[in-house]
C-alpha cells in the first residue's frame, strides 16, 4: 500500500474516534445534565410536598387548638358564674349561681359530664354532713366524669378537650400507710366535693394521683361509676376469695350489686340478698347464681345457707348494708373458715354484740375494708372500658341539676332506683 493511503486511512480513523468521542461526550453531557435535572425537579418536589404538608399540619393543629380554645372560651372564660348544687344542712340542698372556679397551678377545671347519685350523697343529704368528707354549706356530689376546659401552669398530662375521671379522693403518698400500700388508710386523705355543678375544680393532688384518660368508646356517664367501683373491687379483693369459694353478698344498694356482679364476672359462684323486688331482677341480670330475698334477715341468712352443700354455709360473706343486725347476722352466714368482711359502714358510735365461741370456735376471720386505693380506681376504669360489666344496669334514671332535691327525696323513698345520672 502507497504510505499516502495508509496516511489517509489513519488520518480518517482518527477522525471518526474523534468524532465518536466528541458524540459520546455530548451525550453524556446530555444524559449528565438530564438526571441533574431531574434530580433538582424531583427535590424541588419533595421540598414543596414536605412544606405542603409541613403547612397544611400546623394549618390543622392550629384550627385543633384554636376550636379547643374557643370552646373552652366560650364554655368557661366568657362566664364567671355556674350552676351547682350547695348544701347547707339536713334535706336542704339549693341550687344556686357560685363563681365558676378558676385552675391554680397543677389544678384542672372539668366541665361535668355526668355526675351519678351515691348512697354516700343519701346518707349526708339526710344527715345534713359528712364528718370526714363535707361540712356544709358546701358544694356537693363526687362521682363524676367530664371533659378538661382548663389546665392549669405546670399540667403535663391533661389538656383542654381531654375526656377524663376524676376520682373524689387522694392520697398524700409519704405517710406510714401510704408508704405500705394501703393508701385507703392515708393519714392525710384529701376529699374533692362539687360534682352537682356544671364545673369542677380538680385539686392538683388528685390531677397528679387520681384522674385517668376515659377511652373514647366509654360513655361519660359509664366513666363516672369508677369512684364506687373501684370500692367494690377494693372489697372483694380483701375478702381474698379463692377458687371455687361461694361468695354471698348481703345487700341489694349501688355496692351490694356491683361487689356481686365483680364477684360474678370473676367466676366466682354468688348468692344476692336482697330487700326489694327491683333488686331480685338487678342481682338475677347481673349474675347471681341464686337470690334470695330478704323478709327478715335471720330468715334470708337460713335460706342462704341452705344453698350451700349439706348448709355448711359460704365461703365468703360480705355484708354491704350497713345495720348492726346485718353485721350480726352476716357471721351466722359462712361455713367454718370462712370470711365475713364488714364492708357496709354503720352510723358513728355504732356497737355490735358478736358470738364470741362462734368465731373462735369456728376459726372466722372478721375484716373490714373501707375506700379505695389508686390501684383499684385504674382496675375499675379498666373493668367499664373491658365491656364485659354492664354499667349501663347501674344507671336506672337521668335527672338536670334542677330536680336533684326531687331525686334525692325519691331515693329515700323508693329503692328500685340503682343511680341517677345528674346532667348539668
Ligand atoms: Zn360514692
Ligand atoms: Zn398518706
Amino acid at each position: 500500500m502507497a504510505p499516502t493511503m495508509k496516511a489517509a486511512i489513519l488520518h480518517g480513523r482518527k477522525r471518526v474516534e474523534k468524532v465518536v468521542e466528541g458524540g459520546r461526550r455530548k451525550v453524556e453531557d446530555v444524559v449528565e445534565g438530564g438526571l441533574n435535572t431531574v434530580e433538582t425537579v424531583v427535590e424541588a418536589g419533595l421540598n414543596t410536598v414536605e412544606t405542603v404538608v409541613v403547612k397544611g399540619r400546623r394549618r390543622v393543629e392550629t384550627a385543633v387548638s384554636l376550636g379547643r380554645r374557643t370552646v373552652e372560651k366560650n364554655l368557661l372564660h366568657r362566664r364567671s358564674t355556674m350552676k351547682a348544687a350547695v348544701l347547707h344542712g339536713r334535706e336542704d340542698i339549693r341550687i344556686e349561681s357560685v363563681p365558676v372556679p378558676r385552675a391554680a397551678p397543677g389544678e384542672l377545671v372539668v366541665r361535668v359530664g355526668a355526675a351519678l347519685t351515691c348512697g354516700t350523697d343519701l346518707k349526708v343529704f339526710r344527715r345534713g354532713y359528712h364528718a370526714r368528707m363535707i361540712v356544709p354549706p358546701a358544694l356537693f356530689g363526687h362521682e363524676l366524669a367530664g371533659t378538661v376546659v382548663e389546665a392549669g401552669e405546670g399540667v403535663a398530662d391533661f389538656a383542654p378537650g381531654d375526656r377524663v375521671v376524676a376520682l373524689n379522693s387522694s392520697p398524700c403518698g409519704e405517710c406510714y400507710f401510704c408508704e405500705r400500700g394501703q393508701e385507703n388508710l392515708c393519714d392525710d386523705l384529701m376529699f374533692n366535693n362539687g360534682a352537682y355543678a356544671e364545673f369542677i375544680r380538680i385539686p392538683e393532688r388528685i390531677v397528679a394521683k387520681n384522674t385517668l384518660h376515659v377511652p373514647d368508646h366509654v360513655p361519660l356517664e359509664h366513666a363516672a361509676l369508677t369512684e364506687p367501683l373501684a370500692c367494690a373491687v377494693h372489697g372483694f379483693k380483701d375478702s381474698h376469695p379463692r377458687c371455687g369459694d361461694v361468695v354471698a353478698v348481703i345487700g341489694g344498694g349501688p355496692l351490694g350489686l356491683m361487689i356481686l356482679h365483680v364477684a360474678a364476672l370473676a367466676g366466682y359462684e354468688t348468692i344476692a340478698i336482697v330487700k326489694h323486688d327491683g333488686q331480685v331482677e338487678a342481682a338475677r341480670q347481673l349474675g347471681a347464681a341464686h337470690v334470695v330475698q330478704a323478709e327478715t334477715i335471720r330468715n334470708a341468712i337460713r335460706d342462704a345457707r341452705a344453698l350451700t352443700s349439706r348448709s355448711r354455709g359460704v365461703d365468703i360473706a360480705i355484708e354491704a348494708v350497713g345495720t348492726p343486725e346485718t353485721w350480726q347476722e352476716a357471721l351466722e352466714l359462712v361455713r367454718k373458715g370462712g370470711t365475713v368482711n364488714f364492708f357496709g359502714g354503720c352510723a358513728a358510735n355504732t356497737h355490735v354484740t358478736l358470738d364470741t365461741n362462734r368465731i373462735h370456735y369456728s376459726d372466722i376471720t372478721m375484716r373490714a375494708t373501707f375506700h379505695h386505693t389508686p390501684t383499684m380506681c385504674r382496675e375499675a376504669l379498666n373493668l367499664i372500658a373491658g365491656g364485659r360489666f354492664q354499667a349501663g344496669a347501674f344507671i336506672t334514671g337521668r335527672a338536670h341539676l334542677y330536680e336533684l332535691n326531687r331525686v334525692f327525696e325519691t331515693l329515700m323513698n323508693r329503692s328500685s332506683e340503682i343511680k341517677t345520672a345528674i346532667v348539668p
